[in-house]
This record gives structure tokens, sequence and C-alpha cells, in this order.
């Protein structure tokens, strides 16, 4: 790729830097034939555990079981109402169908993109009735008894936990995170007064370990983190047919292990990720520095309680497909990160939603572009991004506009 073009990701240069260590963990699996579970998985399980600051992970096959496991595990049951926003991936939706319970949604902040503590208050009390047995809230929409709450960490940032685990306890709510995209990411809480890992603040948290991802093996793996050995224990029977002893299936579980080599993998690659989230953070700063005076285009915002991985790097445009054809055609790689809120998706027409039932995750979608974003990019390539933005947005448009 010449330097004056940019893809959106790159997997690539980090594999060919650590290809002799990858090789090793293959070699190392066809030699002992263990593919399967075994000391690989569970050096990975304790080194992810105590990266997250707690004291059990469960490496699984994917982010999706990993939160359909979360949530079963943690005793949602099915035809109970799920609590989510509409603004992420749908695998956080199906995790929960999947489970066999039913997702619905509220609306997200306008500046951090994650779930909005004040629409889940507001939904919570004008929306729901309280249930007298179990203190949880009945939607009124659904009539469904609502036993769980999945806030998602969305690209990179936490969403504002504080308020949204006060919120479920007074409710009775049981938290699962989807931290799919925030391996590292930090909270400061100010009921504890501490920084606090994205994944250890609820009961149960859910990772992905898609290539992408900012931790990312070299096929699909996922994990189940949590303090409750009991949960922890459940997740290990569903992922492996309900078996906690060979041949002794306490219940039906599912075929959904982490195998040896993605384990081996991650554990070498998880040595890195803390490097990788720090150049994360700097690239981040760098186009904030290049980009921050850009009219008309909106930067992530960072709160001061959040100390973000930025697994992506989403910005605002008045005409987003204008900026896309432009950068594309500069060689510069893009995505969005979602077009369609999940509430509008064909898959949820079931559900019962409409256009205009949650404005603000609706406004963001219209806008929101990706811009390259993975440690090795370099200064170079993100003064040329920069450079490509100006072109398209804000006070360089008059001047450029038959460029762009
Ligand atoms: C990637 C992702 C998932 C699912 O992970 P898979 O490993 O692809 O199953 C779930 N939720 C979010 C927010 C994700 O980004």
């Amino acid at each position: 790729m010449s330097s004056n073009q940019v893809s959106f990701l790159d997997l690539i240069i980090s594999h060919v830097q650590m290809e002799e260590e990858l090789v090793g963990v293959f070699r190392a699996a066809l030699r002992t034939a263990g593919f399967i579970g075994g000391k690989p998985v569970q050096d990975f399980e304790n080194a992810f555990a105590k990266f997250c600051d707690v004291s059990r992970c469960v490496g699984v096959s994917s982010g999706t079981d990993a939160l359909r496991f979360a949530l079963m595990a943690a005793g949602v049951r099915p035809g109970e109402g799920v609590l989510t926003v509409p603004n992420t991936f749908i695998a956080t939706t199906e995790a929960i169908s999947q489970a066999g319970a039913h997702p619905e949604f509220v609306d997200v902040d306008e500046q951090t993109y994650n779930m909005d503590s004040e629409a889940l208050r507001e939904f919570l009390e004008t929306k729901c009735d309280r249930d007298q047995v179990t203190g949880k809230p009945v939607s009124r929409r659904t009539a469904r008894l609502i036993t769980a709450l999945v806030p998602v960490h969305l690209y990179g940032q936490t969403a504002d936990m504080d308020s949204i685990l006060s919120l479920a306890e007074a409710w009775n709510l049981i938290v699962v995170e989807d931290a799919c995209q925030a391996h590292g990411a930090e909270y400061f809480s100010r009921n504890q007064n501490r920084w606090r890992r994205a994944g250890s603040m609820g009961k149960a948290a859910a990772f992905s370990f898609y290539p992408g991802k900012n931790l990312g093996a070299c096929g699909e793996a996922g994990a189940t983190i949590t303090n409750d050995p009991n949960l922890a224990q459940r997740v290990r029977m569903l992922r492996d047919h309900g078996q906690a002893e060979k041949y002794y299936h306490d219940m039906e579980g599912y075929n959904g292990r982490l195998d040896a080599i993605q384990a081996g993998i991650l554990r070498l690659k998880l040595d890195r990720l803390a490097d990788w989230n720090r150049e994360r953070r700097e690239k981040a700063e760098t186009y904030r520095d290049l980009l921050g005076d850009v009219d008309g285009l909106v930067l992530p915002f960072e709160p001061s309680w959040s100390r973000a991985v930025y697994h992506l790097y989403v910005v605002r445009v008045p005409d987003r497909q204008k900026l896309q054809q432009h950068l594309n055609e500069a060689g510069i790689g893009t995505g969005v990160h979602y077009p369609i809120p999940l509430h509008l998706q064909k898959a949820y027409r079931v559900l019962g939603y409409d256009k205009g039932d949650f404005p603000v995750t609706e406004r963001v979608a219209a806008n929101i572009v990706s811009l390259p974003m993975y440690p090795q990019l370099s200064r170079s390539q993100q003064e040329f991004v920069a450079q490509a933005v100006k072109e398209c947005v804000g006070v360089a448009q008059l001047a450029t506009a038959d460029r762009c």
C-alpha cells in the first residue's frame, strides 16, 4: 500500500510482527494434539481475568455466546424482557433473544453514544409498573417482566455506570455488560472513588475476540467474566454441553468452547494489549490536535470519568455520504457503526417499534463515520486523513468545494 493510502483497519502489521510466536502456538498444539480446552485455555482465562480485575473468566467461542451464556447463567429466563440500546451491533440483541428473552430499548446519550441513564430512568419511571413480588419493572408496552439490563460500552468507551448501576439496584435488575468493544477501557466510579475496568462492574460481562477487536484472535473467540464463582461455573457448563464431568449432563448446554490455539494466541497478544490501547489513545489525541477546530465536525467526546480505548474513532458530520466518498477517492477507508439502528432493522419489526421512537440514536446513525484507527497508524497517515477530512467538512469546504 502506498504511503498516501490509509486502510480503515490493518490487521496484517501486528500479525507479521508476531508471526514466529504465533506459529509456535500452532506448532505446540500440533505436537500435543491439544486442540480443545486444557492448559492454554486456563492460562488465558487466568490472565484475562486479572487484566479485567475480576476473579473469573470463562473462554467461549464468540462474543455473542459470551453474552448469551452470561445472561442465562445470571438467571435471565425465557419470556423475560432485557433492556439495552438500539445503537449497537446486532449481536447484543441476538444474544438476548438466544437466551429466550426479548430485547427492549432505551435511547443513547447524544455526546457519548452510549446508554443515556436519564432515558433509562424515564423509561423505568414512566413506562413501567413495578412488580409487587420482585420489585422489578413490567414494561407497559409489552407487559413483560424486565429482569436484566445490558449496557454496551460502544466504540471502546464505557457507559456511565454509576447511574446505571444505581437504577439497576433500585429496580432489582441484573446488569450484564457488553464489553465486546472495550477491552481495558476504564470508568471512574464517583461512588467508589476509583477507576474500574470495563466488564468488572456488572454481575458479569461479555468480551469478543473477533479479529478486528482491540484484542483479537486469529479466528473466532470470546469470554464471559464475573466475580461470581457460581455464575462462572454455569457458563463453563453452558459452553460444554451442560456437563461438569464428562458425559454427566446436568442440563442441556451448547458447543461454545474456546479452542486451545486461539487461547494460546490470545495469551500472547494480551501482553501487548496495554501498549496497543495506549497507542490508540495517542492516535485519538493526534486526531483531536489535527481536527479539533473544524466547523461542523464532531469528534468523540471523552468525559472526565472515562479512559476510552478507541476500538473505533467515530466522528459526526452533516453529510456522511459526501465525506465517505471523498475519503474513498483519496484512498482512505472508513466505516459506519452502525447505519441502521436496531429498532428499525427488518429483523426486529416483530418488536413493534417505529421510526422516531429513539430520536438520538436515529440522528446519530444518520451522521456518524468511523475514521481509520489502529495502533500502528502513523502520524503521516493521520495527517493525510485530516487533510482529506478538512477538504470536505467545515471552513475549508468553500475554498475546495470542487474537490469534494
Ligand atoms: C463484536 C461484538 C459482539 C459480538 O462478538 P462476536 O465475537 O462477533 O460474536 C457483541 N457486541 C458488540 C457490541 C460487538 O461489537
